[in-house]
């Protein structure tokens, strides 16, 4: 039995200034989820999670076509986490769209909680536990090659990678085999927040320009502040339009919206344990958070 069609909010030109309002409030809420996270007993990633923010309120609020009631739903948008560290930021994500409770937050890292460090297949929207870095593209491509099977289904595969993760040979592997499927119906999307664990990129392996690596294995590619809500959902819309798979190369401030970390290594992994770091993140949470620049770094810094 053919399923029905339930595709109620096509993708369309950039969103109009109400909509925007609404992804804004929806970003916010995300940090104060990611926040809370980190006050809990293990800390997490924090700027990992904070730089992508936007990247996932604009997909899970204005392009993917996914059902919070019907998460397996065949013919749903599939969404990869490839760098899995950052699963505070879809796990906040999944429970502002509904697909989990928001009171679910509060069991991060606990005890028998399904919301662990890194992407549990558990937490219905998690399509695959990642963390190891490297395999999203890859499962991506699998993922995007079932949906074209299926006919004529308008269904995309979305896969998150970082900067940092590049750095893997199997992001550049799996890239040649998205060409060689012509798979119009995948987009990568890539934080380049300039950071990962060990330290600035450009030092530990410097990547760089990332752009045109994606270019030259044969990617449309489309570059873009990873903050702009407006700029990000117009470079989904784009990609559904192109021939051939999509990369938006997106330039991001790691800590993103936290005026006490933002554009700094030390965040990588957060513990805010005892109230006077928690009070002391939080006042620096302002609305006027530092905008990505060129280089990522922000502004005020
Ligand atoms: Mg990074």
């Amino acid at each position: 039995m053919t399923e029905p069609e339930r595709r109620p909010e096509p993708t369309g030109p950039e969103p109009a200034r109400p909509e925007l309002a609404r992804l804004e409030a929806r970003a916010r809420a995300v940090r104060e989820h990611i926040v809370d996270m980190c006050s809990g007993p293990e800390g997490g990633h924090l700027g990992g999670s904070m730089s992508a923010v936007e990247i996932l309120v604009a997909l899970f609020f204005h392009t993917m076509n996914i059902d919070a009631g019907d998460p397996e739903w065949k013919q749903r948008d599939v969404f990869v986490l490839s760098k899995g560290h950052a699963a505070m930021a879809l796990y906040a994500t999944l429970a502002e769209r509904g697909f989990i409770a928001r009171e679910e937050i509060a069991t991060f890292c606990r005890p028998g909680s399904r919301l662990a460090t890194h992407g549990n297949v558990a937490v219905p929207g998690v399509e695959f536990a990642t963390g190891s870095l490297g395999h999203g593209l890859a499962l991506a491509n699998g993922t995007a090659w079932a949906q074209r099977q299926a006919g004529d289904s308008p269904a995309r595969t979305f896969v998150l990678l970082g900067d940092g993760e590049l750095q893997e040979g199997t992001v550049w592997e799996a890239a040649q085999v998205s060409r060689a499927l012509a798979a119009d119906n995948l987009v990568a999307v890539v934080d380049v927040n300039n950071f990962q664990q060990t330290g600035a990129v450009r030092e530990v392996s410097d990547g760089a320009p990332v752009a045109d690596r994606w270019a030259g294995f044969g990617w449309h590619t489309v570059e873009v502040d990873g903050h702009d809500l407006a700029a990000l959902c117009s470079a989904f819309d784009e990609a559904a339009r192109v021939n051939g798979p999509t990369a938006v190369v997106c330039r991001t401030v790691k800590a993103k919206g936290v005026g006490a970390l933002a554009g700094r290594a030390s965040s990588h992994f957060v513990l805010l344990d005892t109230e006077r770091k928690r009070a002391r993140v939080r006042a620096s949470m302002a609305p006027a958070a530092p905008r990505a620049t060129a280089k990522g770094e922000p502004e005020h810094a």
